[in-house]
């Protein structure tokens, strides 16, 4: 068949070119030492920047609600999927970040769910959407589909967005944004695209899915800026500090009350089993008192960035949890991760498309559940790798 012939021959293309992508099988729960493909690892791999994926106080209660509220939730929220905890979760959420008078939060069953009915409710063919050059694959096919004029600008260039603004004739103007870019770590303006989303009477979407839990007490990357506006739509990830699964969006009750009736992703798929709602409950109040977790999460990021000196890749400067390293090309990263990997640790390559070409990196993240001494192997396995020449390329 020509297709599977076409097909066979793109997979080796890829291949090739040192981009086949595999999956490791986990034997256990996540955290920082586990078992994968049969192998007993440190861990460094996982977005459960708080160590709560498999928290004994989030899965007793997960427990305890399955018994009262079963498995499945049986319909979409709109049709009668739609149960006291998910309710409940919306309520908190929405006082917890509140990033406005009058908000109201709505969840998703995923990330991706969310930020493709937030932009594709909001924004149309006569509108446009400015979006960072990094910005997560979500937030990119969320404007592709919505048909909205798409113009991205430079990587937290203020000054290119702004003459984007400038020109502009679109009828509404949404400026979307990473809060932290998941594979560098570093943080978006927030303040100053607020101010001209203000200027500009535009709508300021962040995806705080890396900074929800770690920044600002918890309370994410917006909070954490003391900002509050009625432009401002705070979309946020519910299975990486939080410990779960799903997502939610929080901002005026007008714009929530227009994506949960007209939001595609929203209304035309099942809502998300309300036993991981009551989880979620309890993962929020140890999010809300997780101080002390926060505190050590710093903690491991300073005496990583410091026992990485002296080494031939260095560290996008970040302060939250995600720590890239910087290799260069598609092999020499592989080639890294695989030298740690023979070590007993796994921090992955991550290679283009999902970074720029020329920027391979390991993609080191860190969570509160790791020890001091977890960085201290991790530190050690690097320095020997790289005093072996294991990694070197070929
Ligand atoms: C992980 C992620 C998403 C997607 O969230 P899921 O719940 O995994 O679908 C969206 N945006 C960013 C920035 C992410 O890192």
């Amino acid at each position: 068949m020509q297709l599977l012939d076409a097909l066979e021959r793109e997979l080796s293309e890829r291949a090739a070119s040192g981009l086949s992508r595999r999956r490791r099988v986990l034997s256990g729960a996540q955290g920082p030492r586990i078992v994968a493909d049969g192998r007993p690892l440190l861990a460094f791999a996982s977005n459960d920047y708080l160590g709560l994926a498999n928290h004994p106080e989030i899965v007793a209660a997960t427990r305890e609600a399955l018994a009262q509220w079963g498995v499945g939730s049986g319909a979409s929220h709109l049709l009668s999927g739609h149960f006291e905890p998910h309710e409940a979760l919306e309520h908190a959420l929405a006082a917890f970040i509140a990033p406005c008078e009058d908000a109201r939060a709505l969840t998703f069953s995923t990330g991706y769910l969310a930020n493709l009915a937030i932009l594709t409710a909001l924004a149309g063919r006569h509108d446009a959407i400015f979006a960072d050059r990094l910005n997560h694959a979500c937030l990119n096919d969320g404007a592709l589909l919505s048909r909205a004029q798409f113009l991205r600008y430079a990587h937290n260039d203020v000054g290119a967005l702004a003459r984007l603004l400038e020109t502009t004739r679109a009828r509404r103007r949404i400026i979307a944004t990473d809060a932290v870019f998941s594979m560098d770590g570093d943080v978006a303006p927030i303040a100053e695209l607020l101010a001209l989303a203000r200027r500009h009477d535009a709508l300021l979407l962040i995806d705080d899915a890396h900074g929800f839990g770690v920044l600002g007490r918890g309370r994410g990357t917006a909070a954490e800026l003391e900002l509050r506006s009625e432009r401002l739509l705070v979309m946020g990830t519910l299975g990486k500090a939080a410990g779960v699964s799903g997502a939610f969006v929080t901002g005026h009750r007008v714009i929530v009350e227009t994506l949960l009736q007209t939001a595609r992703s929203y209304i035309y798929t099942t809502a998300a089993p309300p036993a991981l709602a009551a989880g979620l409950l309890r993962s929020l109040s140890l999010l809300r008192d997780g101080d002390a977790l926060r505190a050590h999460l710093f903690a491991l990021i300073e005496r990583l960035q410091h026992g990485l000196q002296g080494l031939p890749w260095s560290l996008l400067p970040s302060r939250t949890a995600i720590q890239p390293l910087i290799v260069g090309g598609n092999e020499a990263a592989l080639r890294l991760s695989e030298a740690l990997w023979q070590r007993g640790i796994w921090a992955p390559a991550i290679r283009p498309p999902t970074v720029p070409p020329g920027t391979a990196r390991l993609r080191i993240s860190l969570s509160a559940a790791h020890a001091m001494q977890d960085i201290d192997a991790l530190v050690a396995a690097l320095h020997d790798a790289h005093a072996t020449g294991d990694a070197r390329v070929a």
